[in-house]
């Protein structure tokens, strides 16, 4: 891609409205623009990292036996009449009524349109389990949004509902996406925390949030160091007793906590160099709640003894956009964003320093030519601006790979090859920097 054709608008200043780092990267790096208070526009490199997030997402919850549909945004508010969440969700709820003085929603959630839609087809214990997902964008009035995309009022949400017979086979598939959560946020090139929470407006009786270290977390978390560093098992999706053991390992006696009482019992019984106190962003919420919502909204199946009842269900929240702003948040240093590899926004940054020196145009455009060609992603800066603000906006973007083409490389058919997370850099042949970026 070429710069002057994929619009970037970077500022060199810190923007004054933003608290953290993750939102003063982001309107810095040009990732996005607040179109109003907590709503965003995604400017083209953050529609990049976001499109790469949901493709991960979506990657691990089709492994997980998960099935993509797509309800609307808007929803019919006597849905929510009928589960008696309409009055209870409050102020935090956007409220419409359409021409005909129909009373409509803005969803926040989706758990009564998916009873609606499942009740169609779920009639019998054989047309059971099922889990249905989809990502789509949420509105929530949020008290104080801030912090950007992190605590948006507009947000795009992963969320999907498991339908099952029984308890036990609920518990299964609770502990499926359990997995996927794991596994989803490794792909993420996150190092994710399962905190045992209190299920709030949603109700229910089993319920963790997972979590992301970072200085910048909204709540405090509480765990055994070696929780942090578990391998995360494979796709293990139908085995379930192995399933039950990564639960158990994950949620075990010194499994983390946000409890302000458990820190007490944390110091007696985790030896001081293997505890760990921090503060955690919140990507990931699972839920079990039983007969919660399908009782009211009429979610039955005829069971074998000819009796007819309620599924059973859980419901599973990713923060798509929240996950833009916490990777950042994880991921940089004081000269910008440092995107692991497999959501970064390009792989390469290509900067030609000299862009009116023919030399240096042929052997950048060469160089972007043959990156091009092996399929790697690169965004080269092709425009007429001087080198110190192409050098300072690779480092503020944050590719995996800077390669920088300028006069004295060129005379002696090289160019710089530098790793944005290490610093490392070489003088390689065009070739080499290819093959290099190539095998990492
Ligand atoms: P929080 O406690 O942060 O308000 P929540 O418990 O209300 O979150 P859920 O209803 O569990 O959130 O939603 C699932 C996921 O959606 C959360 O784990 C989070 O990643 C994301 N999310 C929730 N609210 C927001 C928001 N206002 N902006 C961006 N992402 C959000
Ligand atoms: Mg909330």
């Amino acid at each position: 891609m070429l710069r002057t054709r994929f619009p970037v608008p970077t500022q060199k200043d810190d923007p004054s409205e933003a608290q953290i780092v993750s939102h003063r990267l982001m309107l810095r790096g040009g990732l996005v623009r607040q179109a109003s208070a907590g709503i965003y526009s995604w400017l083209p490199l953050g529609f990049r990292v976001l499109k790469k997030i949901e493709a991960i997402v979506r990657a691990e919850q089709n492994a997980a036996g998960a099935v993509e549909v797509l309800m609307p945004t808007i929803q019919a508010a006597d849905l929510w009449k009928t589960s008696g969440r309409y009055e209870d969700y409050g102020l935090e709820m956007l409220r419409i009524t359409d021409r005909h003085e129909r009373e409509m929603l803005y969803g926040p959630t989706n758990e009564e349109q998916i009873c609606e839609i499942a009740a169609e087809f779920l009639k019998s214990y054989r047309d059971l389990p099922k889990n249905l997902y989809h990502i789509q964008w949420k509105f929530r009035d949020e008290l104080r949004p801030r912090f950007g995309v992190m605590r948006g009022r507009e947000f795009l949400m992963k969320d999907n509902y498991s339908f099952d017979v029984d308890e036990a086979a609920a518990r299964l598939s609770y502990h499926r996406m359990f997995l996927a959560y794991l596994r989803t946020f490794q792909a993420l090139g996150l190092t994710s925390i399962p905190v045992r929470a209190e299920s709030g407006p949603i109700g229910g009786d089993m319920s963790h949030e997972f979590v992301i270290l970072a200085d910048t977390g909204e709540s405090g978390v509480f765990c055994d160091r070696g929780l942090l560093d578990q391998p995360v098992p494979g796709p293990v999706y139908d085995d379930p007793e192995a399933l039950q053991e990564i639960v158990d390992r994950w949620t075990g006696p010194y499994a983390a906590t946000d409890d302000m009482h458990e820190p007490a019992r944390f110091e007696r019984e985790v030896p001081d160099s293997k505890r760990v106190e921090a503060r955690g962003i919140e990507v990931g919420h699972v839920f079990y709640f039983g007969t919660k919502y399908s009782e009211k909204l009429g979610v039955l199946v005829d069971l074998p003894d000819g009796s007819r009842v309620p599924v059973q269900m859980g419901s599973y929240g990713v923060g798509v956009s929240r996950l833009v702003g916490a990777i950042i948040e994880a991921c940089h240093d004081e000269r910008g964003m440092l995107w692991p590899a497999p959501v970064a926004p390009f792989q390469v940054g290509l900067a030609n320093l000299r862009q009116n020196d023919p030399a240096c145009a042929e052997s950048a455009s060469a160089m972007y030519d043959s990156l091009t060609a092996a399929g790697v992603e690169v965004l080269y800066d092709d425009r007429e601006e001087r080198a110190g603000t192409k050098l300072a906006d690779l480092d503020l973007l944050g590719f995996p790979w800077q390669v920088v083409v300028g006069p004295r490389g060129v005379a002696r058919g090289v160019v710089e090859l530098r790793a944005r997370a290490t610093g490392e850099s070489a003088e390689v042949t065009p070739e080499d920097a290819l093959q290099r970026i190539q095998g990492a």
